[in-house]
């Protein structure tokens, strides 16, 4: 009985290596192997009575401590045949879903261009192209792509004599393995790499050529508007420098020039992300420049996003500049070593983007007579991905995965939160490993715990108010940090024009002389990025939308009546919610006592049923998943500190496991040097030491030492709060105490197998109620013991291939979960089943799998959350190195901690960091852009000169054979300034008229409400010196403007609908002026080359050439 739970002790290479990538490691392809060869015993159980069952806890958990029976990496199982994995690539795949309806609807595969892909006729952009809707076999998904090279010859690059950094790239070689062909808007880079890799040209320099990367078939706007969207889709602001950014460029930049830096850097991150299958080259980077005196600019661009990994990561073959330089010159053994510790998705992100730039930058090293570094990683376990593990089942008959798929549950992550705005896993999982996944529907319902289903209504209202208490909780949440940063001219960068260039004072010039701004400058000051009220990044389940234009001072007794409850007969007609003096109580209070008070509170004026107290606790035991503890332990005023990084777009679970993401990071496209089964025990450092090789010592329990220049440590928070590696020296007080102060939680799973779905099969999750401790209580905290047990399921038929359910253990009951046997957890949960499915048979499972994480010595726990006595900015100063020692891993990632995600951005900020250290801060020349040449310009019209300019007058050496291009450069600009003299600028596209009557009525109502909003918080508090925040004043605003009279409202209305019908008039007339104002540039033009003949007699080539800026570029100096 329960072989299958008996089995999870056994070192019994469940995880045997039947991987997405073989030992051959020749190339990456969208679909795991064939399994044939696995180990098929049937762990089949017999549904009987549970007393009966007799499985051994000799080990509590399938979380295996040193995982015995992981012995997958390391042993070799590893399947090389190309063949087999062809034959299980998508077509097969494809074939096999035609026959599968089920599948058809939410399942995606393999997007060789994932982002941003095809346009759909509005042009507006389907992200979601590839869904496999209505497909019924016959996809051939082609992976190679046409290789024509495109018309107009901007992308015709010279390429130095570099060799690639691996092995030829695979995704190229494989026909079959790739999905939706998607050509149009990649050919444009394909051509470019094909020719490269085919055809290396060896000793021969880089050639940049200006606006040899900005596509001549795109309209300015197009190409603007996709420039922003690959800047978002990067987690950077479009119209203003990352804070980083700001630090490199103050001192180098004017204001002008900050807006040609966006649109290059953001013309950088469109070549990356329409296709992060191939890496972009410093040729194509500086391509992006419109003007070669911003060459330099672009390369400045170009290396910040490649260091910090915004282009050129994952798994994709780079440059390597190393290979360039004779070997005679390097010497022998001179070699740094950085060993990072953990192959965990951040320990694999770090690894594979150093890896990455030690390529890139490799002549660096060599240049210094050094082979560039070397990467080594040491992990504990003897299987790749650490808290991403997708746990073979036993039985692998019977799968309705496609070919080639393992049936698995996933022990950890399990849910990708959305592939948009900014989330790296969409370069890995669909740009660059095409893995298959599963996009998951919001049609939960819940079960009470009698298994009765809850009414929508009442699930609705609960909700509500649930919300509601969440959001008065949430003005006591710490102010966002702000950072210094600059903008560019927004209007400019969304039309894909530059601003004209006349050099001036550099940014920090203008901060330091507080002297006016230029025109169209908006600030130079700091920027506070305020983040919105939405979301919980790390909930995969339901997310709680904190509605904008909430007012926490609205009364109760109000708000009860707008949420459609009843008042509680003989409750005052008004009464507020007093949470202020609750939150001050405390040094540290938290989230879950201020909520109980809140919904206690409430009680007074609203009589609230058992059921309401079991679904508003529902509520917490969702909030305590995405934290990982209960709410009584999570920060009030900083527990949602990421809020407002969530990513966009359906959550998705990977076909097959998670844990081929982190295998293909391991594997493409070359190995990863991973040590399995090296767990370290002590590290000693020296932070003065500049020796090769000396500065820190590692120990692993094997008895193994290795010696290395820097370490990557990614161990888990846990691992490090358990003392169980020792610092020599021991690590610094202040990161000692971030460790201590910083919160790390549980979450636990028990995953049940079965033979045949008993429930919805086409329902992604349903939620189950529990009964508090004293049964129908109505006390908020008898709930919290019991709240999170089994309180989510998740249906992964799709996923898994077999009939799974994952039932989630969160809060206390993670805990529980940790103490209790096996049987009595599969007893418990199928009780509760069989309860909720009645009349239906329900049966035990097959198979069941329990996760014990905090048992686990390798991980100590789940993940990080904000405890009560963590402290703003926390996350960062758990990132922050020591020395030699670098710090990575979810926990040091305070954008979006305790996700996949988050580590894997940590890997990539540890691996800049450890370049940095190593090679120093990115160079910027002096002058990062050329002065322009000064015009001597008559008085009446701008005319042309060849005479030398005088000694004052000439900003830079003209060097003789750059005489004549500038001249024509000249000659030209003296056309366009006669044009612009005397028509002014082409007429803009008009946009939408961006016109908000409530963001006029902020502005007229700012400040009276503050003072009301102030005066309350004083009455409120007693404190004569009290302020209202920020977010009360705007949800006070939100509040006023929603019930303010109609008379008050109207000129607003009004005032936007005036400009709503100039917008519209002015489109209806603008074909008209721009026809009038081209055909009137045209007769200037000529008017001028007759009135100022060219010098060398070029009158026809320039009649005939158009500037950019008269096919509406602005003040472009863009020659087609
Ligand atoms: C139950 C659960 C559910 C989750 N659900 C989701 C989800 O749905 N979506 C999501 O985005 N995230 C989820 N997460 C979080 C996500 O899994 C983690 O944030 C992420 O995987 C952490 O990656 P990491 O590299 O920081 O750490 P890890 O993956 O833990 O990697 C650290 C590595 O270090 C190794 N190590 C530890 N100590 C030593 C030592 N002394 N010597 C050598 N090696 C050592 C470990 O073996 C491990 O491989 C979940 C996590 C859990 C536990």
């Amino acid at each position: 009985m329960y072989s299958s739970l008996a089995a999870m002790t056994n070192a019994d290479g469940l995880d045997d290596g039947h991987y997405l990538f073989g030992d051959a490691h020749n190339g990456i392809l969208p679909m795991p192997l064939a399994h044939t060869g696995m180990k098929g015993e049937s762990s089949t159980v017999t549904p009987a009575a549970l007393e009966h069952v007799h499985y051994s806890e000799s080990t509590a958990s399938s979380v295996h401590y040193g995982d015995t029976h992981d012995m997958s990496e390391s042993s070799g199982g590893h399947m090389s045949g190309r063949d087999e994995r062809d034959s299980s690539a998508s077509s097969g795949y494809v074939n096999g879903l035609g026959q599968d309806g089920a599948h058809a609807s939410t399942i995606h595969i393999h997007q060789p261009h994932p982002l941003r892909t095809s346009e759909t006729s509005d042009g507006a952009i389907d992200l979601h192209q590839n869904k496999l809707t209505g497909v019924n076999g016959n996809h051939s998904l082609p992976h190679v792509k046409d290789h024509t090279p495109l018309s107009g010859g901007r992308n015709q690059f010279t390429h130095t004599p570099v060799s690639m950094a691996s092995t030829p790239r695979p995704q190229h070689d494989s026909s079959k393995a790739s999905s939706t062909p998607e050509l149009s808007q990649s050919q444009e880079r394909d051509t470019v790499r094909r020719s490269r890799n085919s055809s290396p040209m060896k000793n021969r320099p880089s050639e940049f050529r200006a606006n040899s990367s900005i596509p001549a078939a795109l309209t300015w706007e197009e190409f603007a508007r996709q420039c922003i969207l690959a800047a978002e889709s990067s987690r950077l602001n479009p119209f203003a420098l990352h804070p980083e950014e700001y630090k490199l460029l103050r001192n180098h930049v004017t204001h002008a020039q900050v807006t040609i830096y966006l649109n290059i850097r953001n013309a950088i991150l469109r070549l990356w992300t329409k296709n992060p299958l191939v890496y972009v080259s410093l040729e194509e980077a500086v391509g992006c420049a419109r003007d070669k005196r911003y060459f330099t600019l672009a390369k400045v661009a170009y290396s910040w996003l490649m260091r910090n990994g915004y282009i050129n990561f994952g798994c994709v073959e780079v440059l390597n500049t190393a290979a360039t330089i004779p070997y005679t010159k390097v010497k022998r053994g001179a070699r740094r070593t950085i060993v990072v510790v953990g192959a965990g998705m951040s320990g694999l992100g770090c690894a594979r983007h150093l890896e990455g730039l030690f390529a890139q930058l490799g002549e660096q090293w060599v240049n210094e007579g050094e082979r560039p570094p070397r990467v080594i990683v040491l992990e504990g376990r003897s299987r790749i991905g650490g808290r991403v593990y997708s746990h073979p089942f036993r039985n692998q008959t019977g799968s309705t995965l496609p070919p080639g798929h393992r049936c698995t549950a996933e022990m950890g992550a399990q849910i990708v939160t959305g592939f948009e705005h900014g989330n790296p896993l969409n370069a890995l999982i669909r740009g660059q490993l095409g893995i298959p996944y599963h996009g998951l529907r919001d049609n939960t319902i819940l079960y009470d715990y009698d298994g009765t289903v809850v009414e929508k209504s009442q699930d609705v209202l609960v909700e509500k108010l649930y919300n509601d208490v969440l959001e008065r909780a949430s003005v006591f949440r710490n102010k966002p940090a702000t950072f210094r940063t600059v903008e560019g001219d927004r209007n400019l960068i969304l039309f894909g024009r530059e601003p004209t260039d006349n050099n001036g004072s550099t940014i920090a010039e203008l901060e330091q002389s507080q002297a006016p701004l230029p025109a169209n400058a908006t600030t130079t000051a700091s920027t506070t990025e305020e983040k919105p009220s939405t979301g919980v990044e790390k909930l995969a389940g339901r997310a709680y939308q904190l509605s904008a234009g909430f007012n926490p001072n609205v009364s109760a007794t109000q708000a009860i009546r707008n949420m459609g409850w009843a008042l509680k007969a003989g409750a005052p007609e008004i009464q507020s919610l007093q949470l202020d003096p609750v939150a001050r109580a405390s040094a540290h209070p938290t989230l879950g006592h201020i909520m109980d008070e809140g919904i206690k509170q409430y009680q007074n004026v609203l009589d609230l049923r058992p059921r309401d107290l079991r679904l508003l606790n529902w509520h917490h035991a969702n909030l305590e998943y995405a934290n990982a503890a209960s709410v009584n332990q999570l920060s009030l005023s900083g527990w949602d500190q990421d809020i407002g990084n969530e990513f966009e777009g359906q959550h998705t679970e990977i076909i097959g496991g998670y844990q081929q993401v982190p295998r293909g990071l391991w594997q493409s496209p070359t190995k990863l040097d991973v040590r399995f089964k090296s767990v370290i025990k002590s590290v000693q450092y020296d932070v003065e030491t500049k020796e090769i090789g000396k500065a820190v010592k590692v120990e692993c329990t094997n008895g193994e030492v290795f010696e290395a220049d820097q370490l990557v440590l990614t161990t888990p928070l846990g691992v490090l709060k358990s003392g169980s590696i020792t610092f020599q020296p021991p690590l610094p007080d202040w990161k000692q105490g971030v460790i201590e102060r910083m919160g790390f939680g549980l979450l636990n799973k028990v995953i049940l197998v079965y033979e045949q779905a008993f429930w919805e099969p086409d329902r992604d999750m349903f939620g189950l109620l529990n009964e508090a401790e004293h049964q129908a209580s109505l006390n908020p905290e008898d709930y919290a013991h019991q709240r999170g047990r089994y309180y989510l399921f998740w249906n992964c038929i799709k996923t898994s291939g077999k009939p799974t359910l994952v039932a989630l253990m969160a809060g206390e009951a993670a805990h529980y979960a940790e103490a209790t046997s096996n049987d009595q957890l599969v007893k418990e949960v199928t009780d509760r089943l069989d309860k909720m499915f009645a009349p239906s048979y329900v049966p035990l499972p097959t198979e069941a799998i329990v996760t014990r994480w905090r048992k686990d010595p390798l991980a100590r726990g789940s993940y990080s959350y904000v405890g009560p006595r963590t402290q703003a900015g926390d996350y960062d100063v758990m990132a922050r190195p020591h020395g030699p020692l670098h710090f990575a891993g979810e926990a040091t990632c305070g954008t979006h901690p305790a996700t996949v995600h988050g580590a894997y951005l940590s890997g990539l900020r540890a691996a800049a960091e450890v370049v940095e250290s190593m090679i120093g801060p990115i160079k910027i020349p002096n002058p990062l852009v050329e002065k322009k040449v000064r015009l001597e310009q008559p008085a009446s019209y701008p005319t042309f000169t060849t005479e030398p300019k005088r000694k004052a007058d000439q900003e830079i050496e003209i060097e003789p054979s750059k005489e004549r291009l500038m001249q024509d450069e000249d000659y030209e600009a003296s056309i366009i300034g006669e044009i612009l003299s005397k028509l002014g600028e082409r007429p803009i596209k008009p946009g939408r008229a961006g016109v908000n009557p409530f963001l006029l009525y902020t502005k007229d109502y700012w400040y009276i409400c503050k003072k009301e909003c102030d005066e309350k918080k004083r009455a409120a508090t007693g404190d004569p010196n009290e302020k209202a925040s920020k977010t009360e004043i705007r949800t006070a605003l939100g509040l006023r403007w929603r019930t303010d009279s109609e008379e008050v409202r109207k000129p607003y209305l009004d005032q936007t609908q005036n400009a709503k019908d100039d917008a519209a008039a002015n489109a209806a007339t603008f074909k008209d002026r721009v026809a009038k104002w081209d055909e009137d540039a045209a007769r200037i033009r000529r008017e001028y080359i007759q009135n100022h003949p060219p010098p060398d007699g070029s009158d026809d080539r320039i009649l005939n050439s158009r500037t950019a800026i008269e096919l509406g570029a602005g003040k472009r100096l863009r020659r087609l």
